[in-house]
C-alpha cells in the first residue's frame, strides 16, 4: 500500500509539472522537481499552486480514501550561485519554513533562512539538555488588584540561560520547545517549581496566586490533566491560588479534549485567563464557549493608552463586554504612572507591567510584599497624578 501511495503521488506530481521539467524521488516521502528555463518567479508559483490543488483531492487505494498533504520549498539557482548542493540546502530551508507554517503550503527561499534554521536547530539541541543542566529559572511578575489597591498575584515567566547561547528570550525558545515536544517535560518542571513556590509562600503567610502560561501541546497531552491534578492534591494546594493563561490559538483548535480539560480544571476551582486578547483572532465566540474567568488585554493597546484614541475605544469596549460576560480584565504592559491613572477610570480589575515591577526572582517578590512596595506605587498615582481622560 505504501508503494501504491508513492506511485500515486508520483503520478500527480508528474501531471502538475511541464514536459521538460524533471521529477526525482529523493527518498522516503521527499521529492525534487528541477525546473529549467524559468523567466519569472511567477511560473514557479503557478506550478506550486497546481501541485497544491492536485493534492487537495483524496487519493484512493484499495477501498481507502487518503488525504495526503504536501509542503514545498522553492529555491532559485541564481540565489545559490549555481551550486547544486547549495541549491538543495536552500530548498530544504524553505521546506522547513513551509512545514512550520502549516501542511499543504509552499515557501520560497529567501536570504538568511539557512542561518535562521541553523540557529533554531542549535537552540533545539541545547534545549534538550537544559532541564538536566538546571538552566531554567522562573521569574514572577506582580499582578495588582486595582480596586483593592494591592498585590494579589504573580505571573510565572520562564527564563533560560544556556552555557553556550547565553540568555534566550522565551518568545524565541518556547515555539521551538513546542515544535519539538520538549515543552511537555519543561511544562512539568514549571508546575513543580510553582508548587514549591506556593508552598514556600504559604509558610511565610504570603497570600498570592500564581498564573502559569500553558501551550496547546501541553493541554493536548493526555497525561497533562492527571499529572496537574496529582500535583495539586498530593501537595494540598489551594486551587484558587492557581491560574492558567491560554492563548487564543489554543481555543482556535476547537479540540474536544481541550474543552473537556478546561471544564475539568474549572470544576476544580482553577481559574483560566485568555492571554494577549485583542491581537489574534479575538473571536467573541470563545468568550461564550470556553469556561474563562479573565481576559488579559494585549500590551500594545495599553502602552500608550493615555494618548491614543483608538486604543482607548478598543479597551473600553473590551472592558464593557467582558464585565457583561462576568469576566475580569487584566491590563498588561503598564510602564508609567499616568497609564495607571488613566486605567483607574476604566474599571479595569487588574494591572501588570514594568511600572510595578518587571518579572523578578521569587525572593524579590517576597521583599515586594513585605515592603508593601507595590501598594506605595499605587498610592503615588492617586495622590500625584491627575489623569487626563479623553473621551
Ligand atoms: P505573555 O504571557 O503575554 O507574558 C508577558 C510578557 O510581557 C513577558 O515577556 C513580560 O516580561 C512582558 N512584559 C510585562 N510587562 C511589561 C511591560 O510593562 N512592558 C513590556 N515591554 N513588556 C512587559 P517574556 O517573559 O519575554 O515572555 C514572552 C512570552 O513567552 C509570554 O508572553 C508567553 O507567551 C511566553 N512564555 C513565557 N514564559 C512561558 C512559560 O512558562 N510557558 C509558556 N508556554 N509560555 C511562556
Ligand atoms: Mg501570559
Ligand atoms: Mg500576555
Amino acid at each position: 500500500m505504501g508503494d501504491g501511495v508513492l506511485q500515486g503521488i508520483t503520478a500527480r506530481l508528474r501531471s502538475s509539472i511541464r514536459e521538460n521539467d524533471t521529477l526525482y524521488r529523493l527518498g522516503a516521502d521527499e521529492f525534487i522537481i528541477v525546473i529549467e528555463n524559468v523567466q519569472h518567479k511567477d511560473e514557479l508559483l503557478e506550478i506550486a499552486q497546481r501541485i497544491k490543488k492536485d493534492f487537495s483531492f483524496p487519493f484512493c487505494f484499495a477501498d481507502h480514501e487518503l488525504k495526503i498533504d504536501c509542503s514545498m520549498g522553492i529555491a532559485l539557482s541564481s540565489l545559490a550561485e549555481e551550486n547544486p548542493t547549495n541549491l538543495l540546502k536552500c530548498a530544504e530551508s524553505a521546506l522547513r519554513h513551509a512545514k512550520d507554517s502549516g501542511l499543504g503550503s509552499y515557501c520560497f527561499y529567501i536570504d538568511g533562512m539557512e542561518q535562521e534554521n541553523m540557529k533554531q536547530a542549535e537552540i533545539e539541541n541545547q534545549l534538550k539538555a537544559a532541564l538536566l543542566e538546571n538552566e531554567f529559572q522562573l521569574h514572577y511578575q506582580p499582578i495588582v488588584d486595582l480596586r483593592a489597591g494591592k498585590l494579589v498575584g504573580v505571573e510565572a515567566l520562564l527564563r533560560w540561560t544556556n552555557s553556550q547561547l547565553g540568555s534566550i528570550s522565551p518568545a524565541e525558545f518556547i515555539p521551538i520547545a513546542e515544535r519539538s515536544g520538549l515543552i511537555i517535560p519543561i511544562g512539568e518542571w514549571i508546575i513543580n517549581t510553582v508548587k514549591d513556590q506556593l508552598l514556600e509562600w504559604e509558610k511565610l503567610k504570603i497570600d498570592l496566586f500564581v498564573s502559569m502560561n500553558v501551550s496547546s501541546i501541553q493541554l493536548k497531552n493526555p497525561d497533562f490533566l492527571d499529572k496537574f491534578c496529582h500535583v495539586i492534591s498530593e501537595n494540598k494546594l489551594n486551587p484558587a491560588k492557581i491560574e492558567l493563561e491560554l492563548t487564543e490559538s489554543i481555543l482556535l483548535e476547537q479540540s474536544p479534549h481541550i474543552t473537556e480539560s478546561l471544564a475539568k480544571l474549572r470544576s476544580l476551582g482553577i481559574r483560566i485567563s485568555l492571554d494577549d486578547f485583542g491581537t489574534g483572532y479575538s473571536s467573541l465566540t470563545y468568550l461564550q464557549r470556553f469556561p474563562l474567568n479573565k481576559i488579559k488585554i494585549e500590551r500594545s493597546f495599553i502602552t500608550n493608552i493615555e494618548t491614543q484614541k483608538d486604543s482607548q475605544a478598543i479597551v473600553s469596549a473590551i472592558v464593557a463586554m467582558a464585565h457583561k460576560l462576568d469576566l475580569e480584565v487584566v491590563a498588561e504592559g503598564i510602564e508609567r504612572p499616568s497609564t495607571v491613572g488613566y486605567l483607574k477610570q476604566m474599571s479595569i480589575d487588574y494591572l501588570q507591567g514594568y511600572y510595578f515591577s518587571p518579572p523578578v526572582v521569587a525572593d524579590s517578590i517576597t521583599q515586594l510584599v513585605l515592603g508593601s512596595k507595590v501598594e506605595s506605587l499605587l498610592m503615588a498615582v492617586s495622590s500625584n497624578q491627575q489623569p487626563n481622560i479623553q473621551t
